[in-house]
């Protein structure tokens, strides 16, 4: 298959052989002729299978189809969960924009900044905002921008969308759009409320549902290492020591532990940096490109800060600790893997976080074989891992003793108080 094929404009070809992909992605076969058409779309899509530019090729054509108005008039209006994410969409379209026979203006709305710049790029109007939805209604609410002349809606990543809480803020944003328009759904995973918002918002749409294995995406190798929970960043040294692995990133589960094991491998005299929430965006920005340019080898990050980020050649993953869900998980491993390069998603286990993995592995139909590293073979068991409260026990090493679900909410609470 070859973009020619796609029903792509000679303008668009030309901004793909530019940006220098050959080959369509399967998301990319399956939703370009879709879009062009008219149709709203329900794709299953993970980050790195091409799905930007999947909705940014053929929405890009279709504002290109139409005539240029003055003032701009807002055309596409892109959700998105993180400002990285809001940041990296605007630039990706920008990049494919930048060869239109007519200047588009795309701007990337979203918090942790001051307003006032964005209320000055909005002036003059604009025709694509890419944008996290509680800027976007701030921006609304300061009139500094109308979305009533919209006519395509992507929601992209709707799982996270819904995951950090925006449920709400994508109601009121529903509720000011035409209710004449093309809505397109990007989602890595379908949980019943995804599949409740899609219901909602989708009309007859094209489903687009690539299996895992389909989706130009090299099988990324997942590996689960067992280790004490006391050992893991001697074991992390240990690991970057014996592997040529480049860049790597490691998550955390709190901003008190992206920093600290950043200054621990620090000190060992390993090139790493913490990234997290309470970052200013200058810093966040600088962190990356450190990162990007390998002037940073380890990343130690919290999920919040590290969502959606696309760094090329990423062939590392290291769940330091585990993600609370497993729907956080596939978004971690999706950080690897990226555009048909290979990844390794590797999982630390400790005895009282082997149960909370096994869920994990179960919603995903997963089994991963435990390893041991030699000379961190784990000592710690299930039942000495419980010292504080009878609710940490892990089903893991005992028989007969499953969490209910009052332990499972308590230990998710008591987790989210640390973070
Ligand atoms: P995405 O899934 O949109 O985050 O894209 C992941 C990466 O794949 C980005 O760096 C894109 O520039 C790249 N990409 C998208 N489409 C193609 C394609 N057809 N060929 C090669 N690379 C692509």
């Amino acid at each position: 298959m070859s973009f020619s094929n796609l029903g792509l404009s000679p303008a668009i070809l030309q901004a793909i052989s530019t940006r220098g992909y050959t080959t369509p992605t399967p998301i990319q076969v399956a939703a370009i002729p879709e879009i062009l058409r008219g149709n709203d779309v329900l794709a299953a899509a993970q980050t790195g299978s091409g799905k930007t530019a999947a909705f940014a090729l053929p929405l890009l054509q279709l504002i290109l189809e139409t005539p240029t108005e003055k003032p701009r008039r807002l055309r596409t209006l892109i959700l998105v969960p993180t400002r990285e994410l809001a940041q990296q969409t605007a630039e990706s379209i920008r990049t494919l924009a930048q060869t239109s026979p007519q200047p588009l203006k795309i701007a990337a709305l979203f918090g942790g900044v001051s307003i006032n710049p964005q209320m000055m790029d909005l002036r003059g109007g604009v025709d694509i905002v890419v944008a996290t939805p509680g800027r976007l209604l701030d921006l609304i609410d300061h009139n500094a921008l109308s979305i009533a002349t919209v006519s395509s809606l992507v929601l992209d990543e709707a799982d996270r969308l819904l995951d950090m809480g925006f449920a709400d803020e994508i109601g009121r944003i529903l509720a000011l759009l035409p209710k004449q328009r093309q809505n397109l759904f990007f989602s890595a995973t379908f949980p019943p409320a995804v599949h409740a918002l899609a219901a909602k918002m989708l009309h007859q749409p094209a489903r687009i549902a690539i299996p895992a294995l389909e989706q130009n995406q090299p099988a990324i190798q997942q590996r689960a290492i067992q280790v004490d929970a006391g050992r893991r960043t001697q074991l992390l040294r240990h690991l970057l020591r014996e592997n040529n692995w480049g860049r790597v990133l490691v998550f955390v589960a709190t901003k008190y532990a992206a920093e600290h094991i950043a200054e621990k491998l620090h000190r060992a005299g390993i090139k790493a940096a913490a990234f997290h929430g309470e970052f200013s965006q200058g810093a966040r920005d600088e962190v990356l490109a450190d990162f990007k340019a390998s002037k940073v080898q380890v990343l130690v990050a919290t999920d919040v800060a590290a969502r959606g980020i696309d760094i090329a050649q990423l062939p590392v993953v290291l769940n330091y600790d585990l993600p609370r869900s497993a729907v956080d998980y596939t978004h971690r491993i999706g950080r690897t893997g990226r555009a048909g390069k290979s990844g390794i998603a590797i999982s630390f286990i400790s005895a009282d976080t082997e149960a909370h993995f096994r869920l994990i592995e179960k919603r995903h139909h997963l089994r991963c074989e435990r390893e041991q590293i030699a000379g961190f073979e784990p000592v710690v068991t299930a039942v000495s891992a419980s010292t504080e409260s009878p609710t940490d026990t892990a089903n893991g090493g005992i028989k007969g003793k499953r969490k209910s679900k009052k332990d499972k909410l308590r230990e998710a609470a008591a987790r989210d108080s640390t973070d």
